[in-house]
């Protein structure tokens, strides 16, 4: 069996007076000296403490910018230098590894590509033997719970304790409303596994759009997340990777500004906070049942521009007949009562009709 995670506390990393949220910012990648400075200086403005910028970049599509390389690790060196803040950035093997901490740089993170590959974080975790370095692990791109804590125990069994976790969200193959879907529910999960592990959302990953961030960002913080690693660029609309979802730093510390933070030690703490991730799992889910009945609706009207092209009436009864029956015997299976899946089928299959009579009728 596995041995006993030990998590040491965010306060034993080498920053001085952690606020909760401690809060990681700079740009997806390090591009240039002048862009890599310029947006330090935002974001040491920011009050932010720890610099991100990746200097190795896994993308989807090769000919993408694929980083910078090992040069924009002297970039970093003089970010420090100059505003005092550490540096982070993320590895994907043992060579990336030697020469960050070679560079000095304070605090390394797994990348969501490298998660999923037990192979590569085994060749990271040993790398790192004898290091005592701050080392986040972002999700796997699939939602595979295993697969995270499976990262997290590896880089434990080296001896290494300042471990965090950073939830960027899981790849779908739909389009939903963010670039990657959060499923709350797996981070609240892994909290519950391992309670000491500090969480950090990264909603810039998460949303894939500046016009999220804010959304995404408030709920990781009623769900008591202890940090953030946001992506921010001097001019967001010229980054050389994940343009959309960056924003300056100045934008970023308004969004900072304008975050609820909610005392977690409130008087009925277990309670209050009990409450607040069950509520924030059903509106999660209320999310998804709209969005599965607009991909329902979008095939109903495929079927009704079909129907109108092979001149088909919009209602076949025994269609229908066996859509409720089906669901009626279904719904029993879970539990609920015949009343509950008629009122519901009925509604969506009027609706199926109202729309497709919109479309017989244009
Ligand atoms: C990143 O943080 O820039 C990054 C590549 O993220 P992820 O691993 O979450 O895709
Ligand atoms: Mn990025």
């Amino acid at each position: 069996m596995s041995k006993k995670i030990e998590i040491a506390e965010l306060s034993s990393w080498p920053i001085e007076n952690i606020d909760r949220p401690l809060i990681i910012g700079g740009p997806c990648s390090a591009e240039t000296e002048e862009q890599v400075l310029e947006t330090a200086r935002g974001i040491k403005a920011a009050g932010i403490p720890i610099f991100r910028a990746g200097i190795w970049k896994p993308r989807t599509r090769p000919n993408s910018f694929e980083g910078i390389g090992a040069q924009g690790l002297i970039w970093l060196q003089k970010v420090k230098a100059e505003t005092g803040m550490l540096t982070a950035t993320e590895v994907a093997n043992a060579k990336h590894v030697e020469l960050a901490l070679g560079a000095g740089v304070d605090i390394l993170w797994i990348g969501a590509r490298t998660t999923v590959n037990p192979f590569a974080v085994q060749e990271i975790a040993d790398a790192l033997r004898g290091h005592d370095i701050p080392v986040l692990v972002k999700n796997p791109i699939n939602p595979d719970l295993e697969l995270w804590i499976g990262a997290i125990e590896r880089l434990s069994a080296v001896g290494l304790t300042k471990l965090a976790a950073i939830h960027r969200g899981f790849s779908t193959y739909q389009k939903l409303k963010y670039r990657n879907d959060p499923q709350w529910q797996i981070p609240i999960e892994m909290k519950r596994r391992l309670p000491n592990l500090p969480m950090f959302c990264d909603p810039s990953h998460i949303t894939g759009d500046r016009a999220y961030l804010e959304e995404v960002t408030q709920k990781s913080m009623d769900l008591n997340y202890e940090g953030l690693i946001i992506e921010s660029h001097c001019k967001p609309e010229e980054a050389w990777s994940d343009a959309k979802q960056q924003l300056t730093p100045k934008s970023l510390e308004e969004l900072l500004a304008n975050l609820v933070l909610r005392d977690p030690e409130a008087d009925n703490e277990v309670i209050n906070n009990t409450l607040g991730e069950l509520r924030h799992l059903i509106d999660d889910f209320d999310q998804k049942l709209l969005e599965l009945l607009e991909n329902r609706m979008q095939v109903a009207k495929t079927i009704g521009h079909y129907k109108k092209e092979n001149n088909i009436t919009v209602l076949q009864n025994k269609r229908w007949g066996q859509i409720l029956e089906k669901s009626l015997e279904n719904g029993k299976k879970k539990g609920f009562s015949e009343q509950f899946i008629n009122n519901l089928f009925k509604a969506i299959h009027q609706e199926s009709i109202n729309q497709q009579e919109d479309i017989m009728n244009s």
